[in-house]
């Protein structure tokens, strides 16, 4: 079993073969992971939100759910759901421009800079962020549609466990979002905070 902490704010790439389990913890709770996927074999294809939720008629993602490639191919399966459902498959990975958008000055580190970071640590020089899997990301979504994040409910040892269906290189983010905005929770109120990753 491959057993690796993501220190708070940054980003773990790690190899999970055909018919292991990639189980994400938040010890803590109430820290939101961003969570990539890309066929090991081709890093061109990658987990695909909106190529899944057409396919299972939910914009959340939820236990059992079989995840699609952006070739609409089944990548991964949702195994397992110790988090009670509060996850997201809407909301784009963080990055600089967002941080700067909301007045933020200088450098900040985001999901998209971790995702290239991770990525570039295994030899990959990647040129499009995905949109993540945001497991522990507590987003609603009201009748005239309007999006929120209201607070985090996930509990201290929340988890997620997502079963490859290939060899797959994922990518877990510890989301550095900090900034106070109203409607906008993200993460716990003290802020973001480490989470673990296993591999069996
Ligand atoms: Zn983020």
């Amino acid at each position: 079993m491959t057993s690796i902490v993501v220190p708070a704010c940054e980003g773990r790439a790690v190899h999970v073969p055909r018919g292991k389990r990639i189980r994400v913890t938040t010890p803590k709770g109430a820290q939101a992971a961003d969570f990539f996927a890309y066929n090991a074999a081709s890093i061109a294809e990658w987990l695909s939100p909106p190529h899944t939720w057409v396919t299972t008629f939910n914009v959340r993602p939820r236990q059992g759910d079989t995840l699609l490639s952006r070739f609409r191919r089944p990548i991964a399966r949702f195994a397992e759901d110790g988090a009670g459902g509060v996850h997201d498959f809407l909301i784009t990975a963080c990055d600089q421009f967002r941080y700067e958008f909301f007045g933020h000055k200088g450098h900040h580190s985001s999901c998209s800079e971790n995702l290239i970071l991770a990525m570039r640590r295994l030899g990959h020089e990647i040129t499009v962020v995905p949109q993540p899997i945001n497991f522990f990301t507590n987003s609603a979504v009201g009748p005239d549609g309007r999006l929120t994040s209201p607070p985090n409910t996930v509990p201290p040892g929340g988890y997620v466990e997502v079963e490859a269906l290939i060899d797959l290189i994922c990518v877990v983010s510890s989301c550095p979002f900090d900034l106070p905005r109203e409607g906008w929770a993200v993460n716990a109120p003290g802020g973001p905070t480490e989470l673990t990753v296993e591999v069996r």
